[in-house]
């Protein structure tokens, strides 16, 4: 079997790889280059605290609990250094109802230990916060370097013999009939494929729309803010504390990821003032003072209405959706998933709700 897959983010890399190294004929397309997208403006973080206290459907949640073992597993399976279990300390000031949220969380299967400010100056000594405030510490929780884990993802997908078309962005879906048989490239190129994959993220509806499709989401734009290249003194743990998200970065010191307000399943506003926000950070983390952003990039994000949409459509054979918001976490279980669908022919239960026909009310044609 022949697949395309359109974009070269952490869904597409993800799917392309899994879908080579189970043995089918795999074309990875990116209109511009891997991580050009929002995977490379995101801020990559793995945890279940405190999104294990948020309602969710039962399949669902047992997806959320396998995140972990998985990337284990494709940290294992790749090699190279793109995944940090650092740990992550959740200021109680985050999180509305916090002993209600971690009792939630808890319960659900997160390991959490909350922390007064001495255990707190022991663990991390470059968050100050005010005297009293508690944190919520998730040991088993962390980041993804992103573009590194794509970069590695794209290198084992060309070495089990995986294609690799870059710089030219898909303009056509080629169909014949009721079928997709490929796609057309800018430069006139055509790609034939026996089944196309939309993974082409905030540009997934406009994909879509090449085949009179249509996928609705919200485009939310955030902000990420990156500073202290260097800098001797700066956290060792992701830090979700209350108007921002920061952790480590490798190339850039901090990545901070301005919310604006407390993490909620809806996003905060992304204000605009990088150094004022940065100089707001630097109150809770001291190594930050007097430092301006290195950089200030806003990734957007692709947010379908309803949640993920993966699968295929039952009048259109040769095309499938993978968009899905928090797809840095995700990636690797749509990933999965996905290849179980196309390559064994498998439905998948825990899709079932996230299919894109769900957006309609007549099947065209049925
Ligand atoms: C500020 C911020 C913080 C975030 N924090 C987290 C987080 O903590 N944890 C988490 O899991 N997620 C987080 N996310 C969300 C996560 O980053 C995204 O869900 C994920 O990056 C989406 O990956 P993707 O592969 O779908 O899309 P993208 O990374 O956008 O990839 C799509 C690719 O498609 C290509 N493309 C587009 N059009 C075409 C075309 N016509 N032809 C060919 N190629 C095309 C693009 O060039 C791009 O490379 C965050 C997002 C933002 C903005």
């Amino acid at each position: 079997m022949k697949v395309a897959v359109l974009g070269a983010g952490a869904i597409g890399a993800n799917i392309a790889h899994r879908l080579a190294v189970r043995g089918a004929e795999v074309v990875l397309i990116d209109g511009q280059a891997p991580a050009a997208g929002t995977s490379g403006a995101s801020f990559s973080w793995l945890s279940s605290f405190p999104q294990l206290a948020w309602a969710e459907d039962p399949g669902r949640r047992a997806l959320r609990l396998s995140v972990n073992a998985r990337f284990d597993r494709l940290s294992e399976e790749l090699g190279g250094d793109w995944l940090d279990w650092c740990g992550t300390l959740t200021v109680e000031s985050a999180v509305p109802d916090f002993d209600a949220a971690v009792a939630r969380s808890t319960e659900a299967g997160a390991q959490i230990e909350v922390l007064g400010t001495g255990d707190l100056a022991r663990i991390e000594p470059q968050l100050r916060l005010p005297e009293g405030e508690r944190v919520a510490f998730e040991l088993r929780s962390g980041w993804v370097d992103a573009p590194a884990m794509i970069e590695q993802l794209i290198r084992v997908f060309r070495l089990t013999g995986g294609t690799l078309h870059l710089g030219q962005p898909v303009t056509a879906l080629r169909r014949e009939g009721g079928r997709v048989r490929g796609v057309t490239l800018a430069d006139g190129r055509q790609v034939d494929a026996d089944l196309v994959v939309n993974a082409a993220g905030a540009s997934a509806s406009h994909i879509a729309a090449m085949a009179e499709l249509s996928i609705p989401m919200e485009l939310v734009p955030g902000l990420m803010l990156y500073a202290g290249a260097g800098a001797p003194d700066l956290p060792r743990h992701v830090i979700n504390g209350e108007r921002w998200l920061l952790r480590p970065d490798r190339r850039e010191g901090t990545a901070i990821h301005w919310r604006g307000e407390g993490l909620t399943a809806l996003h905060g506003n992304n204000g605009a003032d990088g150094p004022a926000m940065l100089a707001d950070v630097a109150r809770a983390v001291p190594g930050l003072r007097g430092l301006r952003p290195s950089r200030e990039r806003i990734g957007i994000r692709a947010i379908p209405f309803g949640g993920p949409v993966i699968g295929a459509l039952p009048w259109l054979s040769g095309y499938y959706s993978a968009v899905s918001h928090g797809g840095i976490g995700w990636g690797p279980i749509w990933a999965d998933l996905a290849a179980r669908e196309i390559l064994d022919g498998e439905a998948v239960p825990e899709l079932a709700g996230l299919r894109p026909d769900r957006f309609y009310m007549d099947v065209p044609g049925a």
